[in-house]
């Protein structure tokens, strides 16, 4: 055990480059909004909620999650969770966060997109002095490729405050090639990209996202399987977005020490560690750092490496890169 081991990880100037908004609503804040919104759950209490989230797989975890975006209705409703969400990141120690959301769930005459959005900016400009935050557009791989075209058209009145676009969902079948020509009007737009690939789908997945000059990769576990892509990612600094916990709960990994984290980064890939959908996974950014360096015993020189991978994987301005640089090393200096 290094000296390390008992490092305060909240006390770590972090990034969370890979986490999506939705996935941030709280069993407790679930229950109050279903109140309000008078919508049933098949759940008695935040406690049983808490319960059922123990997923076998990604299309467990779906159902549940998908079943938690019904309570959002109000542009009230999207403002306080956008707030909790800045506001437990903040006091978590992430400096910069870059979350996704996906309107396309919420496509109701009851919650206009221009609500939504409003309630959202609000949020990140109130939050401006304590953490700096990106929105990223994201749409389902489940869809066709014509939903996620008009998607991307629909955030127009909005494409200021849009740094990039991604795609999720369940993984298999739908491979990021079927997507070729959202990722190609996505940068024509001018926007940064980012894919889903290798968390359930294969390696071959990965190296699709890779062909497509897809700027950064979710998850990207399955690239370990294949020497080759893994010397391709580090070659080109292609940042892999990597979340243990979800791993763990979502059986992608069996055990955290099998992660293959520490291998990327020992081979000189950008691999970042973030928090994916911390209320249902049960662990925040600083919770995934203490658990992937209890597992895989990461030594001063690996978290010093993993934290600046997340400055160097962001979409932040150069100057502002600079400083979280310089944030970093205060905490981690270099032996
Ligand atoms: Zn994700």
């Amino acid at each position: 055990m290094g000296p390390e081991s008992c490092f305060d990880f909240v006390k770590l100037p972090k990034t969370d480059l890979h986490v999506h908004l939705e996935g941030t609503l709280e069993p407790e804040m679930l229950f109050r909004l279903a109140g309000r919104n008078h919508i049933p759950l098949p759940w008695k209490s935040p406690a049983m909620l808490r319960e059922a989230c123990r997923f076998r797989d990604l299309a467990g975890f779906l159902a549940i999650y998908y079943k938690g975006c019904e309570v959002l209705v109000t542009e009230q409703d999207f403002y306080d969770l956008a707030r909790a969400y800045l506001e437990r990141a903040a006091a978590d120690g992430v400096v910069h966060t870059e979350f996704y959301f996906n309107p396309q769930l919420f496509c109701r005459e009851s919650t206009p997109l221009a609500a939504i959005m409003r309630a959202i900016f609000c949020a990140m400009d109130e939050m401006r002095d304590r953490i700096s935050s990106f929105y990223m557009g994201t749409v389902m791989r489940t869809r066709p490729v014509e939903e996620a075209l008009r998607a991307l058209d629909e955030l127009a009145p909005w494409y200021d405050r849009i740094v990039a676009f991604g795609m999720g969902g369940a993984e298999n079948g739908n491979p990021p090639s079927r997507f070729q020509r959202y990722f190609d009007a996505c940068r024509e737009r001018g926007f940064r990209t980012c894919v889903h690939a290798g968390e359930e789908g294969p390696a071959a997945y990965v190296r699709e996202a890779v062909a497509l000059g897809i700027d950064r990769i979710d998850h990207g576990n399955a690239a370990i399987q294949d020497p080759e892509l893994v010397r391709l990612l580090a070659e080109r600094r292609i940042p892999l977005t990597m979340c243990p916990i979800s791993n763990l709960r979502l059986n992608v990994v069996n055990e955290l020490s099998g992660h293959p984290l520490k291998r990327m980064l020992s081979r000189g890939v950008c691999v970042t560690v973030n928090s994916d959908d911390p209320a249902y996974f049960l662990g925040y950014a600083s919770d995934n750092w203490a658990a992937v360096h209890r597992a895989l015993d990461l030594s001063g020189a690996e978290l010093r490496q993993l934290a600046l991978n997340g400055v160097e994987a962001s979409f932040l301005p150069e100057a502002r890169k600079a400083v979280l640089r310089e944030k970093i090393k205060r905490v981690l200096p270099s032996a």
